[in-house]
C-alpha cells in the first residue's frame, strides 16, 4: 500500500485549532467536536497492481467498475478507539453485480435507508493484518453517508467492528495527517 491512496478527507468541516490538549501519549488532539477521525482511501488497492494500459473502469467515487476486476462501493469502515477517540475509515468494498445496480439504483432516493450490501473490503488498512477474504455487510446509518461496515459472519471482521482498539496503535500509522498544529513557516 502506498501513503499516496491516503488522504484525510472528508464531507464535513475538519480542521482548525484543536479545543481539546493533545494527548500525552500520541500527541493527537481529539476532534473538537467529539467526532470520529477520518480518513480515506481513495482507490481500491488493485488498481495499483494493474498495469495502467490495461485498467478499464467505469464511474469514480463512489461506484467504480473496473473490467474484469469487479464492482466497488464506497464504505465507511467505523473502528472504535480507547480514550474517547473513534476513527472512520473511508473504504471500498467489492460488491456482486447485483448489489451494485442496487446501491446505485437507490443512492439518491429514500429507498436508500433499507440498503444493504455484502462484499470484500478492498483496502489493507494499517495497522490490522490483511482482512481475511470474507463477506462484510454494508448498511446504512445516515442518509447523508455511504453505507457503513456493520456486520461479519467472520471472526477477524466481528472483532474489528466490535472491539475498542487502543488509540495510539493506531492513529500512530496516521499521524502526520492527524497532527493539527500548522507549521510555522511555510
Ligand atoms: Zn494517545
Amino acid at each position: 500500500m502506498t501513503k499516496s491512496n491516503v488522504s484525510r478527507s472528508s464531507r464535513a468541516k475538519a480542521g482548525g485549532k484543536a479545543a481539546l490538549e493533545p494527548c500525552a501519549c500520541c500527541g493527537i488532539s481529539p476532534d473538537p467536536r467529539g467526532r470520529p477521525f477520518s480518513i480515506t482511501f481513495e482507490q481500491p488497492d488493485v488498481i495499483s497492481q494493474i498495469e495502467p494500459e490495461l485498467l478499464d473502469t467505469w464511474g469514480g467515487d463512489p461506484f467504480l467498475a473496473i473490467k474484469n476486476v469487479g464492482f466497488f462501493v464506497r464504505v465507511i469502515l467505523p473502528v472504535k478507539l480507547s480514550d474517547g477517540f473513534a476513527i472512520d475509515f473511508g473504504t471500498w468494498l467489492e460488491v456482486y453485480n447485483e448489489d451494485f445496480r442496487q446501491a446505485w439504483q437507490t443512492w439518491n432516493f429514500p429507498e436508500y435507508k433499507d440498503l444493504e450490501i455484502e462484499g470484500y473490503v478492498a483496502n489493507e488498512i494499517e495497522p490490522f493484518d490483511r482482512f481475511p477474504h470474507e463477506l462484510v455487510k454494508a448498511t446504512v446509518r445516515l442518509p447523508e453517508h455511504v453505507p457503513y461496515l456493520t456486520s461479519s459472519e467472520d471472526e477477524t471482521f466481528t472483532r474489528l467492528l466490535g472491539d475498542t482498539w487502543p488509540h495510539a496503535k493506531v492513529l500512530s500509522h496516521y499521524a502526520d495527517l492527524l497532527k493539527s498544529e500548522p507549521p510555522i513557516e511555510g
